[in-house]
């Protein structure tokens, strides 16, 4: 059956791919952007979600156009990494309004109406480095680690009405994110990874349309390793 869903920061990257690969499931997909317009054949809502009155405009477009949202995957995410030392606070807050607080804005708003329909997914899309930590990347590293405590208190909350929340947890994945490391971070990475390669941005969608699918029924709380043995199942 085509739900509706809502993949946050759809517009490139991992989301992108999560999109499509949902949509071609024959899935409603619709995808924030934050001007870049929508890409081809999907519905795009304009969004930042760091502005809560943004995202409740992006999810009533969305009501409109294909109903409440029943899959919300909550992808959006950025980085801004450097050494505790140099790292301001400004630096710390901005990664978490993003990373985390920007996931609790929009599975909030999501709930709503997974509550009414008593049937729902979070996807949360955390990271290898939220479970091991990384040199740099407090920030970066503390709101992928807070998205695995939001899932499992949604999945306690909510896991009586048919609904689940999970999180998926990426290597190193090939997209614009790690076209920034240089080469010595990608020669030491590559090491460091059982598959000896980079995930393609399918190889997470595949795990999100798992998790989305009535077949993941029973799967809630949980944190799943898309890293090529990266974190050795964390
Ligand atoms: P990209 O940098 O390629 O894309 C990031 C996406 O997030 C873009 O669509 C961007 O929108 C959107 N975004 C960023 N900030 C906001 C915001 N405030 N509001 C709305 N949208 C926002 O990253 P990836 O595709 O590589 O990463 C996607 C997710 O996967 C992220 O959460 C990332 O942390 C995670 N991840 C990535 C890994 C990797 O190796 N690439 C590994 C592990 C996890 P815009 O186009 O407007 O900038």
């Amino acid at each position: 059956m085509g739900r509706s869903v809502l993949v946050t920061g759809g517009n490139r990257g991992i989301g992108l791919e999560i999109a499509r690969g949902l949509a071609e499931q024959g899935h409603k997909v619709a995808v924030t952007h934050r001007g870049s317009g929508a890409p081809e054949g999907l519905f795009g809502v304009q969004a930042d979600v760091t502005d809560s009155e943004q995202v409740d405009a992006a999810f009533k477009q969305v009501e409109e156009h294909q109903g409440p949202v029943e899959v919300l995957v909550s992808n959006a995410g950025i980085t801004d990494d450097t050494l505790l030392m140099r790292m301001s606070e400004d630096q710390f807050s901005r990664v978490i309004d993003a990373n985390l607080t920007g996931a609790y804005r929009v599975a909030k708003r999501a709930s709503r109406g997974m509550l009414k329909a008593r049937w729902g997914r979070f996807v949360f899309i955390s990271s290898v480095v939220g479970l091991s930590g990384g040199a740099g990347q407090v920030n970066y590293a503390a709101s992928k680690a807070g998205l695995v405590g939001v899932a499992r208190s949604l999945a306690r909350e909510l896991g009586g009405r048919n609904i689940t929340a999970n999180v998926i947890a990426p290597g190193f994945v090939v997209t614009d994110m790690t076209d920034a490391l240089n080469e010595d971070q990608r020669t030491k990475a590559l090491a460091q990874i059982p598959a000896g390669r980079y995930a393609e941005p399918a190889e997470i969608a595949g795990a999100v349309a798992f998790l989305a699918s009535d077949q993941a029924a029973y799967i809630n709380g949980a944190v799943l390793p898309v890293d090529g043995g990266l974190g050795m199942g964390h």
